[in-house]
């Protein structure tokens, strides 16, 4: 039986079928060793929270009240291990670098 599908949009298929199962195999062996996937900046609820992966990079002009002082290590939502780059924002649910910023920073209360 011949199909109607010609040669050049079944390797196109093909390809996209593999690409997206290697996709999904890298998230599930993240997953199992206990990461989370990472926050993009082009993700659409990411950047409607203004999220940055440098806090220098943050618009002065949308958030005024930004300071290069507000970074997720300084955040009370963000847990990692001490040294690493990057650690776990409860908000997102996702891995962010320690330089990392959204508008729903909340500032880690300094210690009595
Ligand atoms: S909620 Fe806090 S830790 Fe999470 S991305 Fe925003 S600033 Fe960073």
């Amino acid at each position: 039986m011949k199909s109607d599908m010609p040669n050049h949009n079944r390797r196109v298929f093909m390809l996209h079928t593999l690409v997206g199962a290697s996709v999904v195999a890298t998230a599930r062996q993240a997953h199992a060793a206990g990461e989370t996937e990472a926050v993009k900046e082009t993700d659409a609820y990411p950047k409607s929270m203004g999220f940055r992966l440098n806090t220098a990079d943050v618009d002065k002009v949308k958030y005024p009240r930004h300071t290069l002082e507000q970074r997720c290590s300084q955040c009370q939502l963000f847990k990692n291990t001490a040294g690493e780059s990057t650690g776990n924002c409860s908000f997102f649910k996702r891995s962010v670098p320690v330089d990392g910023w959204c508008r729903n920073f909340k500032q880690v209360k300094a210690a009595a």
